[in-house]
């Protein structure tokens, strides 16, 4: 994110943290930066790692426990693929994501046709539906460039 998005999200998460109680503490400030600047949806350790480098007192348990802070609290979004390791996303809006299924990068995906589906009726299944993401999966450019220099 740009440097003025980036400040402006800072002051949104200052904000949110004041109105619900929680002190603005250095630790979440840091761990919300770094969801900020990792741009491929990072997962728990890779926050962690990214924390660390630049403040070594840190524990992966305070990252781990602020990352469900900020989840709670709705600063960024949880994604999951089932079966596979829980990641991280700085955007919390609605959009999509391109999964590659070699090496795991998700990259964000906006398309209008796609924000507009029509979410099927599901309270046959006593399912009551929130939100959704849609998941493109296949091979990312990497991969398939990977793919043909073999
Ligand atoms: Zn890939
Ligand atoms: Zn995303």
């Amino acid at each position: 994110v740009d440097d003025r998005s980036r400040q402006e999200r800072l002051e949104a998460f200052e904000g949110i943290c004041r109105s619900e109680g929680l002190p603005y503490t250095v630790q979440r400030r840091v761990i919300f930066e770094a969801i900020l600047d990792l741009d491929d949806h990072p997962t728990a350790d890779q926050v962690f790692e990214s924390v660390a480098s630049a403040n070594p007192g840190i524990s992966r348990t305070t990252v781990y426990r602020n990352l469900d802070t900020l989840v709670r609290l709705g600063a960024v979004a949880r994604l999951s693929h089932p079966g596979r390791v829980v990641r991280y996303d700085r955007r919390t809006d609605l959009h999509h994501h391109l999964v590659c299924t070699r090496c795991n990068a998700v990259t964000d995906f906006c398309h209008e046709a796609l924000d507009a589906l029509r979410v099927p009726d599901t309270s046959d299944h006593g399912f009551e539906v929130s939100d959704y993401r849609v998941h493109l999966r296949g091979t990312c450019n990497r991969c398939r460039e990977q793919e043909e220099d073999s």
